[in-house]
């Protein structure tokens, strides 16, 4: 199938459109680089276009707009149907979290003459990546007696930033020579947290000083790390990439992108036939085992309550879910001219030409959901007869490894469920490059989904 992009497809009022939409998109990912943050913004954003909380209901009926959070990492949002509940859901998921470096359990020491921090990485991360970039510090602190602080250290220019150090070339000779992962082992992943000793203290001068400076400026003392999350992210915003500003260049795409046009693509949704559903949740990139992720029973606990409201028998909640259908909406990857030989060129996506539908997620045929070919057929008529601009794609090639999504925690419940989402280079990188031409089509492609 020959790929056009979008750019060479759609008249220039679209582009303008697409262009116009990444502003919004490049603002929104700046100001909301953890999960946190993201989840509260959706519900402000939410509750000025005429979302209530679920709780808020006493009866569901159609054209309702509710939401629901959980433990402030999770969001779920959602518009009633013209027609009955039991007829099923249209659900996109995406995911808020995104790789990133946490401080670990005890994480303030000094060594020589500096004062560090202990981290582990969050996600899967090519480390070298994250040596030697300005890193900006988004903490939520909760103390004894439950107060909750949080705060943001490195986003403004007069902030100070964080780093970590690597090895100046000229004394590199023998880490030269290891492998990738032999070279930038997890344990050096050390954040320079400070260099200034305290005038009073005897020993470990520096630590004391930035304990007293966490102390001055946050309240915290050091046993409060232990009841505290704290992530370190690239500092700085989301950028245009490129002499005529085609791509977006910046931390956080995945999945971020999915989540922000999926969450978009809802509330555009003005009366939709099925129920909509969207759902946002966190710990994606860690496998999805707590609370806030994609196995939570979070979800089946939302969807008994809105059956409830909508006035359906508790019997009834099985048709709900087994006649939903679900996009699980997270990124893609697509050719790199960098690094072509990793990928299958007839079978990869590529960058401008659209939202990318995938028949699996790339290991070959294991350890992910491939939708029926029933399913596919619909998805393909309905992007064609709204004229998405979307494509076939693949993770690589086979043998070279592959993703999982959270395709398979909504799947195992007898939903329909394919994988398409935003194709972005970099992946995982501290700075991910999209296309802005793919932003919009994801965005189109979810909306067309919904209504
Ligand atoms: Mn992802
Ligand atoms: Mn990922």
């Amino acid at each position: 199938m020959e790929k056009k992009t979008g750019w060479e497809k759609w008249n220039e009022k679209t582009k303008k459109k697409a262009m116009g939409f990444c502003e919004d998109y490049k603002r929104f990912l700046s100001d909301n680089k953890t999960e946190r943050l993201f989840t509260s913004s959706c519900v402000k954003t939410a509750e000025k276009r005429g979302f209530k909380p679920l709780g808020s209901y006493k009866k569901l009926t159609a054209g309702d707009r509710f939401y629901k959070t959980n433990k402030g990492k999770l969001v779920i949002a959602g518009i009633m149907g013209k027609t009955s509940f039991a007829g099923g859901t249209r659900l996109i998921a995406a995911h808020t979290d995104s790789p990133r470096l946490d401080l670990k359990t005890s994480p303030l020491y000094q060594e020589e003459d500096l004062c560090l921090f202990k981290t582990y990485y969050y996600g899967g991360i090519k480390k070298y990546q994250w040596l030697t970039i300005p890193l900006a510090i988004y903490a939520t602190v909760v103390f004894k007696n439950g107060d909750k602080k949080e705060f943001i250290i490195g986003e403004n220019e007069e902030d100070p930033v964080f780093t970590i150090t690597d090895l100046l070339p000229h004394l590199g000779k023998d880490q030269m020579k290891k492998t990738i992962s032999e070279g930038f082992p997890g344990e050096r992943l050390n954040v320079i947290a400070g260099s200034i000793p305290d005038k009073g203290s005897k020993k470990e001068k520096v630590k004391k000083n930035v304990l007293k400076i966490l102390n001055s400026t946050c309240g915290m003392s050091e046993d409060d790390f232990l009841s505290s999350e704290i992530q370190l992210v690239p500092a700085g915003k989301l950028r245009d990439a490129g002499f005529d500003r085609g791509m977006v260049l910046g931390y956080g795409q995945d999945d971020r992108v999915c989540s922000y046009t999926a969450f978009n693509a809802l509330l555009d949704t003005a009366s939709p036939g099925l129920a909509s559903l969207c759902i946002l949740v966190d710990q994606e990139e860690i496998g999805s085992p707590g609370a806030t992720s994609a196995q939570s029973e979070f979800f089946r606990f939302l969807l008994e309550e809105v059956a409830e409201k909508a006035g359906l028998k508790p019997g009834d909640l099985k048709n709900v879910i087994q006649n939903s259908k679900a996009i699980s909406a997270d990124v893609d990857t697509v050719m790199d001219p960098n690094f072509k030989e990793v990928s299958d060129s007839r079978n990869i996506a590529r960058s401008g030409c659209g939202v990318v539908l995938s028949k699996n997620t790339g290991i070959a045929k294991g350890g992910c959901v491939e939708p029926t070919a029933e399913y596919l057929a619909f998805l393909r008529d309905l992007f064609d007869s709204n004229n998405i601009l979307w494509q076939t794609g693949e993770m690589g090639k086979l043998e070279q490894g592959g993703g999982g999504t959270v395709a398979t925690f909504f799947a195992r419940y007898n939903i329909d469920t394919a994988n398409c989402g935003t194709g972005v280079l970099s992946m995982h990188a501290p700075y991910e490059l999209t296309s802005k031409a793919d932003i919009y089509a994801t965005y189109l492609a979810y909306r067309a989904f919904f209504q």
